[in-house]
């Protein structure tokens, strides 16, 4: 059984305080949107919870969720462990503050700060150096989908992003740009399909791959029937704590 996978991606939302907030709310919200009102713990056992979020909030969402089962990821870092490179977070870093998870090659940082195959795959290995699980994600844009790209995008991004990567330590994400914050989901079934091409090319059987784009508590039922996909990688609708525990407790 591959395991089952929430991840909430804050992007550039929430000061400390909101933070805090967020959590008060997300605490109570599990329980009570939990069918048969199981506590905090039990229920995120059952399926791993990761919150990302940015830099400034880790020390505090990773003090506030001890014990509780909720997971905390960081939304990049840089491949070197130190040095001369102004602004940047790395491994160590990280890993002292508690931290589990790392996205990696979200495609906003490909698209707005120049992420590149190359600098997502040192990304990659210097998390997994660390013991932080990367989440790898890659996806088409919607010119690519429409010029018939789709497949041959994504081979090439895992080929040149996982080269030399230890792909037992890793989980991949789906994310179609043109479903990122459009409100446009990529059909279930669609999605079903690409992630089980991304398993058979990585040919790793206990990988976990999740899905990505607008995904909501309206479409997490239909999105967590289909086969291949083993959870998701949640934005806008992860800053909302009712409405992600929603996604969190799906039937
Ligand atoms: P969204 O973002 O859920 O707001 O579409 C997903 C993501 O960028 O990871």
């Amino acid at each position: 059984m591959r395991p089952i996978l929430i991840a909430g991606n804050w992007k550039m939302h929430k000061t400390q305080a909101q933070a805090r907030e967020f959590l008060r709310e997300f605490g109570t919200a599990l329980q009570s949107s939990s069918q048969d009102s199981v506590p905090l713990t039990r229920t995120v056992s059952e399926r791993q919870v990761i919150l990302c979020v940015p830099y400034t909030d880790l020390a505090v969402v990773v003090e506030q969720t001890q014990g509780s089962g909720i997971a905390v990821g960081a939304q990049n870092l840089h491949w070197e462990d130190q040095g001369a490179f102004t602004g940047e977070i790395s491994g160590p870093m990280l890993v002292e503050l508690g931290v589990r998870y790392v996205i990696v090659g979200h495609s906003e940082r490909r698209q707005y700060f120049g992420e590149s195959d190359e600098t997502v795959n040192q990304r990659l290995a210097a998390a997994q150096r660390h013991g932080l699980i990367p989440i790898l994600c890659v996806g088409e844009s919607k010119h690519q989908r429409d010029q018939g790209l789709t497949e041959s995008w994504i081979l090439e991004q895992l080929d040149r992003g996982l080269a030399g990567i230890d792909l037992e330590h890793l989980v991949i994400a789906y994310e179609p740009i043109w479903a990122i914050g459009t409100g446009e989901t990529c059909a279930a079934q669609e999605a079903n399909r690409v992630i089980g091409l991304i398993r058979q090319h990585v040919g790793q059987a206990h990988l976990s791959i999740l899905y990505g784009g607008s995904v909501k508590a309206s479409n997490i039922d239909e999105i967590m029937a289909q086969p291949q996909i083993d959870g998701v990688l949640v934005g806008g609708a992860s800053l909302e704590p009712k409405e992600f525990a929603r996604i969190a407790n799906y039937q």
